[in-house]
């Protein structure tokens, strides 16, 4: 995977294409995936493992998702993207995990899903934040929605890398184990009462956060402006933003675009 040079000219609300890393990376298929298994994670947090045809010998970089199509109502479809928390191109299978909040299309059908159901139309892999590889350190953060790609940035690093991780969750036990060759750091803080998007727990944790010498690479999803301000904090601590890769994931109080896409009203 080789990082070459924010994309130019973007739309400035395309954080990924502005700020993210544009790797050689490998193109999406699509196709229809059956649900093979559910999991309750913890309190907020629901595995769901699909298999498909499109999925064997699937070729992913960690960091990256899948978009379903799923239905918004009686007539209309949205497409929402979940990270790829692990595949298996050999078995066509791969796992994401979704965070139960609310009811939007995606939490309503993840609250529904049955053992064997169809998803018809899924295109995979999506996204372009990956692993920068030229990076001497790797700084994840992230709200729980930024909990599956994580781990799967951080299993993926070799054990010569060194790796911090911040990571809200709603509650202690939505954490989940951290397998990794690398020497990394995960920690959780946990939102207590707090609502989901409010920015003041990952803020004041980076505020107070020491980074390591070197050239690093941050990754951050999270609630749209919790995203943007996180970004904000570490260029005004002089990172370059070819050294930051941000992304919104949702936004507080408005469905993402029928595209998947978190979107500020105008
Ligand atoms: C590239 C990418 C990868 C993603 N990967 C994951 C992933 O691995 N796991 C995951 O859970 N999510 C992930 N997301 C976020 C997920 O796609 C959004 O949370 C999406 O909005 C959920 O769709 P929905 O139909 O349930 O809600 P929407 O119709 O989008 O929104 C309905 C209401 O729910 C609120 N809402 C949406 N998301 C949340 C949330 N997380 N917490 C609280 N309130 C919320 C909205 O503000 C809105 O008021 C990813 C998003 C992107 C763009």
């Amino acid at each position: 995977m080789t990082p070459v040079a924010p994309l130019a000219g973007a739309p400035s609300e395309d954080l990924e294409a502005a700020l993210g890393v544009q790797g050689q990376l490998p193109p999406p298929q699509s196709g229809s995936l059956v649900v093979a298994d559910v999991t309750d994670l913890g309190p907020s947090l629901r595995q769901i493992r699909f298999r498909g045809r499109f999925l064997q010998g699937l070729r992913w970089a960690p960091g990256q998702d899948l978009m379903l199509r799923l239905p918004q109502d009686g007539e209309h479809m949205v497409n929402r993207r979940y990270s790829i928390r692990r595949a298996d191109p050999y078995a066509g299978r791969a796992d994401i995990n979704v965070v139960m909040h609310g009811n939007g299309p995606a939490a309503r059908w993840a609250r529904e899903v049955r053992l064997g159901q169809l998803v018809p139309d899924v295109v995979g892999p999506r996204g372009k934040i990956t692993l920068d590889p030229a990076a001497d350190w790797h700084l994840f953060i992230g709200d729980d929605t930024y909990l599956p790609a994580t781990l799967a940035m951080l299993e993926a690093l070799p054990p010569a890398a060194s790796a911090r991780a911040l990571l809200e969750v709603g509650a202690p036990e939505d954490e989940q184990p951290l397998e990794t060759a690398a020497s990394a750091e995960l920690e959780w803080l946990h939102r207590g009462a707090s609502e989901p998007g409010a920015p003041e727990g990952l803020v004041e944790r980076l505020e107070r956060l020491r980074l390591p010498d070197g050239r690093g690479h941050v990754y951050i999803a999270a609630e749209l402006r919790v995203a943007l301000r996180l970004r904000d904090l570490l260029l005004a601590r002089g990172l370059a933003r070819g050294q930051v890769s941000a992304k919104g994931y949702w936004v507080r109080g408005r469905p993402n675009a029928q595209r998947g896409e978190p979107e500020l009203p105008s």
